[in-house]
This record gives C-alpha cells, structure tokens and sequence, in this order.
C-alpha cells in the first residue's frame, strides 16, 4: 500500500517536472517515451510483485488446507484400526458364546439321561414293588391277618419300611435290594441336581458373554457414526483443498502472465538505454568528477569481478567509487536525463544524455532527484549514494556508453 502511494507521487512528480521542463526546454520525444517506459517497467515490476506475494499466500493456503486434510485422514485411520479391533473382539466373543451354547446343549444332554435313569429307576422300583406287594398277599393268603394288614395304608416304600421293620414275615433280601434301590435314585437325582448346576452355571456365564457382546457393539455404532462424520468432514477438506490448489495455479499462472509483461518492459527499457539518444548538446562541455573527494576506486573498469560467490561478472561495465550512504552525486556534465528509474541489478539508477551519443549513468543511488527530461547542468544533484539493486555495499556504480557501447569513464574524467 505504501509502495503504491509512493508510486502515485513519483509519477505525479515525474509529470509536473516534465510540464516544468516543457516550459524551459522542450521535452524531446525520445525523454517522453523513456519516460513512458520507465512508468511501465515500475508498473509491470510492482504488477509482478504484487503477483508474486499472492502466488507466495496461494501456495501456503493450499499447504495449510492439505495440512488439515491429512491431519483427519490420519485421524480416520485410527478410528478404522479401532473399529476393526472391536469388530475382531465381538467375534472372538461370539465364537465363546457358540463355544458355550455347545457346553450347555452337552450338559442338558448328560441331564436328559440322567432323567431317563431316574426314570428307569423308578420303573425298576415299582415293578420291584409290586413284586413284593405279590409275594406278600400270598404270604397273607397263608397266614391270614398279623400286620400284614396294614400293608393296604402303606402308599410308598418309605412308609411301608417303617412298618417292615416290625415285620418278622418280610424277607431281609427284598428289604435290602429295595433300599439299595431307593439309595441308588438318590445318587441318580443328587446328580442331576449337580448337572443342573452346572447348566445354571454355564448360561450365566454365557448371559456375561452376551452382554458384553452388546455392549461392544454399541462401542462400535458409536465410532462408527464418529468415523462417518469424520468421513464427510474429509469430503469438505478435501474440496477445501481442490479449491486451494486450483487457487495455487491460477496466481501461479496470474504470476507467469506478470512476469512475462515486466520481462518484455525490462527488456523495452534496456533497448531504449542502450540504444543511441543523439539529444542536442547542452552545456559548454565542462566535467566534473561526480563524487568530489572520493577518489578511491574499488573496482576499474572491465574488470572481471566475483559478484556472488564463484559468479564472475563479463568484465566491469563501469567504475565503482565507495562512498558513504546519503553522498551527494554530482552529474558529471551537463545534459538531459532520458531515464530515472529502479531496477534489479542497477537498483536506483539515473541515465544522463550527454549529447554526440555519450551516456553517464549513475546506479545503486539510495535515492533519485532527476526528472526524466529535465536538463541538468554539470556539478548538479542527481541522486544520493546507496546500495540499492545487485550490490554489497555503499558506493557510486559511475558508467559511461558512447553509441550504445560501455566505454571507460575515465576516458572522461579523472578522480579529483
Ligand atoms: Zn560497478
């Protein structure tokens, strides 16, 4: 936003001076077109900019959103190990619960035998029984009356016994055979009753398994419900995504667009500067050295230099002069600036139309105070020494070009 205002003003200054310079000198129509040139390269450098920073938030939006994204893929996978240890759990109980119905069916099986033994048992007894009432009717037939009598109340064994024990007739052997008997239902019901148990035992413990069963299962319907929220959360990320990444390339493409624009007005612009202006002569041919007092070099011309670290420029365009930030630089003589404008490499750069197709050019300025078309005299302020564009450090990049082709400045002049 600053930079933009900033912008405004420098046009908007660019145009009074120019109407300024109108009135004293005519602005030349080659100033007019580098001046258009310069406002179209500053536009197309702040379009690409501008291109570039939205492609820059795009790229990072679409990371965030996948972030999300696979943030709740890595959750859903985890809800599906859990639902599917679960499910392996309500099978591993079911295979008990069958493991179980099998133990009770067996154990009702061994009780239904039981039952039918018991049964036989007692078929065994009653016939025993009715035997012996047999035996003793004929017995009475032989002895008429006696206790024998009572054997018409007598309605079970066990009442008939208490009896038998008083009575001298009744055989010791049948009294034996039928208590063994009786003792041996007994045992057949005490085992039953056991078996029961044991049945008992079983479908409680089978009632545990299936309770457990259930509620393993309504553990499952709620992460299942969970996973399917979660499933259509990931459906939403993942548009949120597509979305994001469609943004990605359309800045990508919005940037590739701005930057071919800003490529061709860079390379416009150079063609204009480099090609030869031939503005008529101002000024009585006077030079001056453009930083008086700083006469150390620290790079001569057509030197080959280390620019960055094993990059080594193609012989140095120019001569450059250290000096501390905010210097003051002097035009070296007079003329008309054709050109004022920011660039990557030269950073803050001013060109001054000497006339007979000379060029100086003064770069890496921290700022710059010429118009583009304004005539400026020897020993006039241009611009302040900086670092701005391709530089490491504060000093005066002070180039000069005859007929479009870099020369040695000091063929011009000479440090003082
Ligand atoms: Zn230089």
């Amino acid at each position: 936003m600053q930079h933009r205002k900033r912008l405004r003003a420098a046009c908007l200054s660019l145009a009074v001076a120019c109407a300024i310079a109108a009135a004293a000198s005519p602005c030349t129509v080659y100033a007019d077109e580098a001046s258009d040139l310069a406002n179209q390269l500053q536009q197309a450098e702040q379009n690409k900019q501008q291109a570039e920073q939205e492609l820059a938030q795009a790229k990072e939006n679409a990371q965030k959103e996948q972030a999300v994204s696979q943030e709740l893929k890595n959750d859903e996978a985890a809800l599906r190990s859990q639902i599917n240890s679960i499910v392996s759990q309500i099978s591993q109980t079911e295979q008990q619960i069958a493991e179980k119905q099998n133990e009770i069916a067996a154990k009702q099986s061994e009780i239904d035998q039981k039952m039918l033994e018991i049964d036989q048992k007692q078929a065994e007894i009653d016939q025993r029984w009715a035997n012996f009432k047999e035996r003793l009717a004929a017995m009475q037939v032989m002895h008429s009356g006696g206790t024998i009598a009572l054997l018409g109340t007598a309605t079970d064994i066990s009442s008939f016994l208490t009896y038998s024990d008083n009575l001298q007739e009744i055989s010791k052997y049948d009294r034996q055979v039928l208590d063994e008997m009786a003792a041996e239902k007994a045992q057949l019901e005490e085992l039953k009753a056991q078996l029961e148990i044991q049945k008992t035992e079983l479908e409680t413990a089978k009632t545990a398994l299936e309770s457990q069963k259930l509620n393993m299962e309504s553990q499952k319907s709620q992460l299942d419900v969970t996973k399917a929220a979660l499933s259509q959360q990931i459906q939403q990320q993942d548009a949120k995504v597509d979305a994001a990444v469609a943004d990605e390339q359309a800045a990508k493409a919005e940037y590739e667009a701005a930057y071919a624009i800003w490529k061709q007005a860079q390379e416009e612009f150079d063609r204009l500067a480099n090609s030869n202006p031939g503005a008529s002569v101002v000024g009585d041919g006077t030079v001056m050295w453009p930083l008086p007092g700083y006469t150390r070099l620290s790079s001569y011309f057509g030197e080959d230099r280390e620019l960055w670290p094993g990059i080594w420029s193609n012989g140095h365009g120019g001569v450059d002069i250290p000096a501390p930030a905010g210097t003051p630089i002097h035009v070296f003589k007079s003329g008309t600036v054709y050109s004022s404008y920011y660039s990557a490499s030269y950073g803050n750069v001013v060109m001054v139309d000497h006339g007979n197709g000379l060029v100086s050019i003064y770069a890496h300025m921290t700022a710059r105070m010429a118009s583009v078309g304004s005539v400026v005299n020897v020993g006039d302020i241009i611009g302040t020494v900086g670092s701005t564009g391709q530089s490491t450090g504060n000093h005066l990049h002070f180039e000069t070009r005859l007929n479009g082709t870099r020369v040695n400045p000091l063929n011009y002049i000479s440090p003082s």
